[in-house]
C-alpha cells in the first residue's frame, strides 16, 4: 500500500475484521519487556522530532508513554486481562428488557492512536442467565482499551455479551467523539459517531425503539 492509501484507510476508518488483528507472538514478551522496548522506540520518535531528551521535563516521557500504552490505554489487548464475568441463574424470572446506559468509553483509534471518548448503552432480554451489572461496565472497558475502530468495538461487546448471556437478544450502542476527527484532518469539534449492533428480538423495530427511547436523549 502507498501513503495515500494509508491516509484513506485512516480517514475513512475502515476496519478489517471483528477480531482485533494481533500477531501470533503478541504476548510472548512480558509487560516489563514491552515497556522497556517501547520506551526505546518512543525516545527515538522524540529525538527525530528534535526534542532534547536530557531536559528534565522530557527525560521520563518515553518511559511514561510506554507504561501508559501497556498498562493503561491498551491493557485490553491481552486476554489475560479480560475481566472474569460470571453469570447467574435468572432465579427471579425477570424476562423484560434490562438496560445499562451511559457506560464510560475511553478508547483510542487504531488509525491515529488518538482518543475515542464517549459512552456505550446496552440492553438485553434475559433468558436463563443474568450478569452482575458492573461486569458489563468492566467488559466494555476491557474492549475499549485497545487500538480500536468504533464499529469493531461495538461488535466485540455485543458478541461477548451474547455468548455470556446465552441469548441473541442483546443490543449495544456506542456514541463517541474521535479526536482524530476533532483535532486533525477535518477538525470538526462537534460531531459524534453512533454505532448500533444487535441481534435476536432487537431486529424488531418496536423492540429497538423501546430501547432507543430510553438511552438516546434528545
Ligand atoms: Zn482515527
Amino acid at each position: 500500500m502507498d501513503k495515500e492509501q494509508f491516509e484513506n484507510i485512516g480517514d475513512n476508518h475502515i476496519g478489517t475484521n471483528v477480531e482485533t488483528p494481533l500477531r501470533p507472538d503478541a504476548f510472548e514478551k512480558s509487560d516489563s519487556e514491552k515497556i522497556e522496548a517501547i520506551q526505546g522506540h518512543f525516545a527515538k520518535i522524540m529525538e527525530e522530532l528534535g526534542l532534547d531528551l536530557t531536559d528534565d521535563s522530557l527525560s521520563g516521557t518515553p518511559y511514561r508513554v510506554a507504561k501508559m500504552y501497556v498498562k493503561e490505554l491498551f491493557y485490553g489487548l491481552n486476554p489475560m486481562n479480560k475481566p472474569k464475568a460470571s453469570t447467574f441463574e435468572n432465579k427471579y424470572g425477570y424476562h423484560r428488557m434490562l438496560i445499562e446506559r451511559d457506560i464510560n468509553i475511553d478508547s483510542a483509534c487504531e488509525h491515529h492512536f488518538l482518543p475515542i471518548i464517549g459512552k456505550a448503552h446496552m440492553g438485553y432480554v434475559p433468558k436463563e442467565r443474568v450478569i452482575g451489572l458492573s461486569k458489563i461496565n468492566r467488559l466494555v472497558d476491557y474492549y475499549a482499551h485497545r487500538p480500536q475502530v468504533q464499529e469493531r468495538l461495538c461488535l466485540q461487546i455485543l458478541k461477548d455479551l451474547q455468548e455470556l448471556l446465552h441469548t441473541d437478544d442483546v443490543i449495544v450502542v456506542v456514541e463517541a467523539a474521535h479526536l482524530c476527527v476533532s483535532s486533525r484532518g477535518i477538525k470538526d469539534k462537534n460531531s459524534t459517531t453512533i454505532t448500533l449492533e444487535y441481534g435476536g428480538c432487537f431486529a424488531d423495530d418496536a423492540k429497538r425503539k423501546e430501547f432507543l427511547d430510553q438511552v438516546i436523549k434528545a
